[in-house]
Order: C-alpha cells, then sequence, then structure tokens
C-alpha cells in the first residue's frame, strides 16, 4: 500500500512539474493540449500517405505486388487460377486515349509456333532509325539491352498489360518514366537475335503472353475492342507453346541439375510451372530433399 501511494505521488509531482513547463510554453487551454497530442500522429499518417503513393505511382501494383526494374519478365500468374472465370480488361475508356500503332508496318510474322520455337510476339517490318511509339499510356519498367531482345522497353500499363518492344537501335525512355500512347520511346533497328530490322512487339498479361491480335488489328491500326475478356481461353496456345519446347528438349521433357540452394519452388518459379508440377513428374513430395546433381524433370 504504501509503495502505491508512493508511485501515485511521484506521477502526481512529475504530471504537475510537466504541467508546469507547459504553461510557460503555451496557454494551457485545452485546445492546445489536444493539438499537441496529435502532433506526432499528424507526422506518421504524413509518412504512410507517401509510403502508399510510391506504390500507387506504380502502374497494377495491386495485381504485380513488385516493381521489377531488372528482369524482363514478370513472375508468371498460374493459369489455372482463371478457372472458368473471364476477367474483363478495359483498354481503352474516357480517361485514357487507349490504343496508338507502334508502328505502321507490315506484319512479317505472328504469334504462335516458328521453326522450332515458338514466338511469343508478333514482328512489324520498319527501317533501323524509324520511330517507335508506346501503344497505350504507362509507366517504362524496362529499358535496357538483352541478349535476345536485343535493346529492349517493356511499359506497364494501368490494366496490368505490358507491352514489349524488342530489337530497338535506340532507346530514348529511362526506366520510371511515364509515357502517353504513341509518344515516341525509341527508334527500330535489329539488335539482340534478329534477321533484319524489324520491331517485335509482344503482349502480356502477368508475364503470360497474349497473341497481341487478340486485342488489335494489325490491318485496320486500331483496336478489336475497348475491352478484352481474359479467360483460359487466351491461353489455349500453350498447349502448342508446350509441344514446342519438350520436342526441343529431345527425348521427353527438359531436365533441370540440382545445383547448391536449389529447392523445388526455385526451380518451379525459374521455368514457369508449378512446385505441383514438378512433383508428380518426379515422383517426389513437397517436402522432399533435393541431392546436388539430381535431374529433375521439367
Ligand atoms: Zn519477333
Amino acid at each position: 500500500m504504501k509503495k502505491v501511494i508512493s508511485i501515485l505521488l511521484i506521477v502526481a509531482v512529475s504530471h504537475a512539474l510537466y504541467a508546469g513547463v507547459g504553461d510557460k510554453a503555451a496557454k494551457p487551454s485545452k485546445e492546445n493540449k489536444t493539438i499537441t497530442d496529435t502532433v506526432p500522429f499528424a507526422i506518421d499518417e504524413e509518412e504512410i500517405m507517401d509510403y502508399n503513393d510510391s506504390l500507387t505511382s506504380f502502374p497494377a501494383y495491386e495485381l504485380y505486388c513488385s516493381w521489377d526494374t531488372a528482369n524482363i519478365h514478370s513472375k508468371k500468374f498460374d493459369i489455372s487460377s482463371l478457372k472458368d472465370s473471364v476477367k474483363e480488361i478495359v483498354l481503352a475508356d474516357k480517361y485514357n486515349c487507349g490504343y496508338v500503332p507502334p508502328f505502321i508496318g507490315n506484319v512479317t510474322s505472328g504469334f504462335g509456333p516458328r521453326r522450332k520455337i515458338f514466338h511469343y510476339g508478333i514482328d512489324l517490318d520498319l527501317e533501323t532509325g524509324d520511330a517507335v511509339g508506346a501503344a497505350f499510356d504507362g509507366k517504362v519498367r524496362i529499358a535496357k539491352k538483352s541478349k535476345s531482345y536485343g535493346n529492349v522497353i517493356v511499359i506497364r500499363h494501368s490494366n496490368g498489360i505490358e507491352t514489349y518492344y524488342a530489337h530497338l537501335s535506340k532507346i530514348n525512355v529511362e526506366v520510371g518514366q511515364e509515357v502517353y500512347a504513341g509518344e515516341n520511346i525509341g527508334l527500330g533497328g535489329n539488335t539482340g537475335r534478329s534477321r533484319g530490322s524489324h520491331l517485335h512487339f509482344e503482349l502480356r498479361y502477368l508475364g503470360q503472353p497474349i497473341n497481341p491480335t487478340d486485342v488489335i488489328s494489325f490491318s485496320e491500326h486500331k483496336l478489336i475492342s475497348d475491352t478484352l475478356a481474359l479467360s483460359k481461353k487466351t491461353f489455349d496456345y500453350m498447349t502448342a507453346a508446350k509441344k514446342i519446347a519438350s520436342a526441343k528438349g529431345g527425348k521427353g521433357s527438359k531436365i533441370h541439375v540440382v545445383k547448391k540452394g536449389d529447392t523445388l519452388s526455385a526451380i518451379a518459379r525459374k521455368y514457369g510451372t508449378s512446385t505441383k508440377v514438378l512433383c508428380q513428374k518426379n515422383k517426389l513430395k513437397t517436402t522432399s530433399k533435393l541431392r546436388l546433381g539430381q535431374q529433375i524433370k521439367l
């Protein structure tokens, strides 16, 4: 009891002292006290708002949960998660000016199987130095040189679609730069794995390629529709793409040899497959330990 009283006394004395200091510094009105109390919270809110603002300034951040400026391809989403649903993607509405052709040229190669590879874009004929523009409003996520794509630009759009512009001779934009549909982003060329000047144009949604002709008429140079109904059907081409990939690997499917630090989920991510599929193909459990040098069928 004695202890409690002494604590109460200390609290009372220190409060009186604190109040005294406050009296000298400011008027001891109730109003003033309220303002003093809310100051730290006001600063916190501001900080939170800054943080949120920086996230919302990346297009479709809620879909990707990342803004990766190093890797050309975003992590692929699992198509089976679409089930039988149809997701409507708005390509043009009253808030944006929609589509502007990146370049008006003849289509020299379409989306689909090509020789022993699957061509995930569309090729438009151009001369080196021809101006290439952004197809939609968006923000530049990638602007760099790649072995296969050559000088490549990837723009993310607010509806979650990303457009790719490859084999450029010159890049005129920087990562993080906002661009509007039709704005010049670079010059056409023949860089990377390319035979002759052309623009390789791709359209992807959460890393998964979409046939650009599902969205754009390259003969009429306009959108087929203001919206895209994204469903499992959009990705039907994958059966053909997988066939080509497995044929390329020779007998059966490709193999990954386990290296130090490898995990099933990391291997699945690397090859755009799932842990479940790897487990089935290799008669493994998700908890199975991998051995160095172990061959994993992909
Ligand atoms: Zn191409």
